[in-house]
């Protein structure tokens, strides 16, 4: 694909690394940002009108599952990267429960070409922490960094062993990525949905939200006796924000992340709901009980865990959103009793409408849920994206925040629809999506 000159012209230019929010031109040429001004000169370049749209950054997702090796009927690196590209993902990293897992430099080298071949944008992956993500035993942290491992994780599951997560977070002093958490005592944690009212009242076996919250704070005290980096996966609860809010407070060296359907959608999604919290909009008719595609780990909590997981997004508590993209089969979703079904949600495609439902109720800014979903990962990873400084890599999304549209399984570029949010009506649609100056998503 040629790197052509391209110039967009009058959009909202929202570069909140640079304190940018005006409507003004944006030049891109020979895969960077050329210039950024009033009126510039069109000559020799493609023409997007962008007005009424916004022009930023391109996001960042550091928690997707590709799938690829070993699950391609769920996700392909192709598929999955058009997804991010259609959601105005530019840099995606990948989570290592594959098949083999990526716990050695010889299976980042293989994914290493994939992506050569197949990605259509940028991909960074995220190492085990132990061997198979079997717990017995930690990997070579060092080798894989020098590899191109952007963290750490046994996502899916939680590193059980004190002793193996203490070298993990030592580790991090030395080679300077974190190790990401998934965290669920599995003891506790047999269960299908959030453990309360609403699983009491379908018949559901719950998972409490102490079991995340006893690993959390777990790895926080093994974070504060290492000084290690720790990154919280996929923070679903109030109280586990309050523990990250207190740490951080200590000086512990802790980020955490978000995601969009913690935010908005509670277990009461499990029952009837389709009504997205906090911004009072009901986007569908009422769904019947026990629809696998609300099964997600973590669990949909309650209401009162949404408002205080926005609370903690706005103070900074937690440091930023991502998706936790985890497509499954129709088989292993729809096909399946609730109980038997696979965790997770399909959410490249769905997490910015969604932010922006957000935005639209006050809660956070349009230039907050940029430096979320771009500036703040740009900046923790020492990224070279997050911003449209003239000479920047021309990692840019251009969207229009009100357009309506109805999400329509066909219509996703994920392999795997698996969202309840098939059918429902959203705003907010990505348009263009440059990944180093080169359109991976528009027309
Ligand atoms: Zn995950």
């Amino acid at each position: 694909m040629q790197r052509e000159r391209v110039l967009l012209r009058g959009g909202r230019v929202v570069d909140p690394a640079n304190q940018v929010d005006r409507i003004t031109d944006v030049l891109i040429a020979d895969g960077r940002i050329a210039e950024i001004g009033p009126a510039l000169d069109s000559t020799g370049a493609r023409l997007v009108p962008a007005d009424g749209h916004v022009v930023a950054p391109g996001l960042i997702d550091v928690h997707v599952h590709l799938r690829e090796p070993g699950y391609e009927t769920k996700e392909t690196i192709a598929t999955g990267t058009a997804a991010a590209a259609a959601g105005g993902f530019t840099s995606i990293f990948c989570m290592p429960n594959t098949r083999p897992a990526l716990d050695s430099v010889a299976t980042l080298d293989d994914l290493r070409q994939r992506i050569a071949v197949s990605a259509l944008v940028r991909v960074f992956p995220i190492a085990a922490i132990t061997a198979g993500r079997l717990g017995q035993r930690a990997v070579d942290f060092s080798a894989l960094v020098e590899a191109g491992a952007v963290g750490f994780s046994d996502d899916g599951d939680t590193t059980a062993d004190c002793s193996i997560m203490r070298q993990a977070l030592a580790a991090t002093l030395d080679h300077g990525r974190p190790v990401m958490v998934h965290c669920e005592d599995k003891a506790l944690a047999p269960g299908s949905m959030h453990e309360g009212e609403v699983s009491r009242r379908l018949g559901l076996r719950g998972i409490p939200a102490a079991a995340e919250e006893i690993v959390i704070a777990r790895d926080l005290m093994l974070a504060r006796l290492t000084g290690g980096w720790l990154h919280i996966c996929h923070l679903s609860t109030g109280r586990g924000a309050e523990l990250v809010r207190r740490a951080k407070a200590d000086g512990v060296r802790v980020t955490a992340e978000v995601m969009p359907h913690h935010l908005l959608m509670s277990d009461q999604w499990v029952d009837t709901s389709r009504s997205l919290l906090n911004v009072d909009e009901p986007i569908g008719p009422t769904a019947t009980p026990r629809d696998p595609h609300t099964k997600v780990n973590p669990p949909l909590r309650t209401g009162e865990d949404t408002r205080q997981l926005i609370t903690a997004v706005v103070d900074g508590t937690i440091d930023l959103v991502a998706t936790d993209h985890a497509p499954h089969g129709a088989a292993e979703k729809t096909g399946s009793v609730y109980e038997d079904a696979a965790f997770g949600l399909s959410g490249l495609e769905l997490a910015l409408p969604l932010m922006l439902a957000l935005v639209r109720a006050r809660h956070l800014s349009l230039g907050d849920v940029i430096t979320r979903m771009s500036c703040v990962p740009a900046k923790l990873w020492s990224l070279a994206a997050g911003t449209l400084s003239p000479g920047a890599l021309a990692d840019v999304v251009v969207f229009d925040p009100d357009q309506p549209w109805i999400v329509d399984a066909a219509k996703l570029k994920t392999k795997s629809a698996n969202t309840p949010l098939i059918g429902m009506e959203l705003q907010g649609r990505v348009k263009h999506t440059f990944v180093g100056g080169v359109d991976r998503y528009g027309t």
